[in-house]
């Protein structure tokens, strides 16, 4: 039944505010209440976030076999020379110490006879990837965050508290407002620094291998605070993520392919054989070969075969994933493993300097929300965890260094929730994604972009309820930024990295970038 309600409202004050609680935002909250008073505000549970999905692990120099020099151009050369050669130099140097001294606090990443066991990854020419647990990296060190966060004194928790404002005053971010799921009460934090923490956008595919809380709020929160965003056209799709019929898909680490299994199509043939690294070519080749052979067998997925390898070996390396292979009703011994791409990485977000700050004062972003250039056109595997440890102290050591202005108290606003409205917004969303899929995926031509931003605009026009009614905030937020998205990969006329276009199939040597901002409806930087 319709029901439509207003809701209570209280205020706090913090010194620090961070929205989200994957590894960018706990790191951040950790370092910041070494500074002051923090409140971590996360829309579902603390737990609930891409960073706790992570898999293959950090990628860290840790080996005197390995170099800064060496990572810095692995980086740049998985960027196709699109990255920001400052914000490397950056993550490399001060990633391999942040990891450090997560060791040296007491991290437990996994070792072999008291050594670091350095993992191998695509795009690496060095052992640099540390991992914990075999493939459940990122678990452990979010529990390790979430263990030391709940510590501290200074640090207040805000679960089920989706974020829907920044707040500004005075062209000067002064918080952010969010509504509490379980008390119905919004709140509004009022506080001098802000650090968004919040993700990337790749849930709104409607194949993906992050969690439902990847939706990209924090683009449309910061670009309706003034920042400007950058890069979104490049998203990067996980060449094999489980598929099933009823929709559901999961990340099959590179990992298992490095261990030496196999991509088949349904007839049979190794389509990977003819490439020189087989299985192991780049992820943007291997995603594009996959499709390939889906539209060519009119399949909706390939078979990923691990049935010549030891499964006690595979068993022991990889515990976690092939017990979630086999709860799907796969034996790997007899099977085949059904996989297909799907939206993984977010390299575009707000924009940001080399210390996290955007173009909104106070108002920080790190981690996949953030826009640094670290990752280019095409991010390197391990690196984003690393890049959510480095720029969330940044942001907080820049905050702490200009000293803080104490924002004023703002004025009372009106927000209400139109149940009515829930199943208008789930329609909006399955369309968004499947417009999203379809046309700004893997592949991408100018005439089904432009179907895409029609079709979206055409939703936008029609749209239901109120700016300030729950379920229409986010559909705005949403649809924009899908707009955006579609926009951005219509106007790079060129293949680069994770951008593929079948109308303009070569890279070019531009440096320019797609840009947002409110104030000024399109800037290219
Ligand atoms: C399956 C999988 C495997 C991966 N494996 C690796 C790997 O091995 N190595 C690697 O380096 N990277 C890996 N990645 C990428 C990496 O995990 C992410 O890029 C990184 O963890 C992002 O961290 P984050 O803190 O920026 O965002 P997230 O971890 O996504 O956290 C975002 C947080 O913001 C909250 N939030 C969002 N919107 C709001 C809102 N409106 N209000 C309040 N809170 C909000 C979310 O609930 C969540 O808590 C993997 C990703 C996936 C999905």
């Amino acid at each position: 039944m319709a029901n439509t309600f207003s809701v209570n409202s209280t205020t706090l004050e913090t010194d620090f505010c961070v929205i989200g609680s994957g590894a960018a935002g706990l790191h951040a909250a950790l370092h910041a209440s070494e500074y002051g008073s923090v409140t971590v505000v996360t829309k579902s549970r603390l737990e609930t976030s891409s960073s706790y999905w992570a898999q293959g692990g950090i990628a860290a120099v840790l080996n005197n076999d390995d170099s800064f020099q060496s990572h810095e151009e692995d980086t740049l050369a998985a960027g196709r020379n699109f990255c920001n050669k400052s914000a490397v130099d950056v993550l490399v140097k001060e990633g391999a110490r942040q990891v450090q001294q997560l060791i040296d606090k007491g991290m437990p990443f996994d070792r072999t006879n008291g050594h670091l066991d350095l993992g191998l990854e695509g795009g690496h020419t060095n052992r640099r990837v540390l991992h914990a647990n075999g493939a459940a990296t990122g678990k452990a060190l979010v529990e390790f965050l979430i263990e030391r966060v709940r510590k501290k004194s200074n640090i207040r928790i805000l679960e089920e508290a989706f974020v829907y404002q920044i707040l500004t005053d005075r062209e000067r971010c002064s918080g952010a407002r969010a509504y509490l799921y379980q008390q119905d009460q919004l709140i509004t934090i009022q506080s001098p620094v802000t650090i968004l923490a919040s993700g990337g956008y790749s849930g709104l595919y409607s194949r993906t291998t992050n969690p439902h809380t990847s939706t990209g709020d924090g683009l449309w929160l910061a670009y309706n605070a003034g920042a400007v965003l950058r890069d979104l056209e490049f998203i990067q799709f996980h060449p094999t993520a489980f598929y099933a019929e009823e929709g559901s898909s999961f990340l099959i680490s590179e990992a298992l392919r490095g261990e030496g299994a196999r991509l088949y199509n349904q007839a049979g043939e190794r389509f990977m054989g003819a490439y020189p690294q087989k299985e192991l070519a780049p992820r943007d080749v291997v995603a594009r070969q996959i499709l390939d052979q889906i539209h060519k067998q009119d399949e909706s997925y390939v078979l990923l075969d691990v049935s010549h390898l030891d499964a006690d070996v595979l068993r022991d390396h990889f515990p976690n994933l092939l017990q979630k292979i086999a709860n799907q009703g796969i034996d790997v011994t007899e099977q085949g493993i059904p996989v297909a791409p799907a939206a993984h990485y977010c390299i575009g977000g707000v924009a940001t300097d080399l210390n996290s700050k955007t173009s909104v004062n106070g108002l920080y972003a790190c981690g996949e929300v953030a826009a640094n250039g670290v990752h280019g056109a095409n991010r390197l595997a391990s690196n984003s965890l690393l890049e959510c440890l480095v720029f969330s102290k940044r942001a907080v050591d820049h905050a702490a260094s200009w000293g803080v202005e104490k924002p004023s108290m703002v004025s009372p606003h009106s927000f209400d929730i139109d149940d009515h409205f829930a199943e208008q917004f789930s329609d909006v969303q399955q369309q968004v994604s499947a417009l999203l899929t379809k046309y700004i995926g893997i592949e991408r031509h100018a005439e089904g972009m432009r179907k895409a931003l029609q079709a979206i605009r055409n939703i936008q026009s029609s749209l239901f309820s109120d700016e300030h009614e729950y379920y229409g905030i986010r559909a705005r937020g949403m649809l924009h930024i899908a707009e955006m998205i579609a926009s951005a990969a219509l106007q790079r006329q060129e293949s680069r990295g994770v951008h593929q276009r079948s109308d303009f199939t070569s890279p070019s040597n531009s440096q320019a970038h797609i840009e947002y901002q409110k104030e000024n409806p399109q800037l290219v930087s």
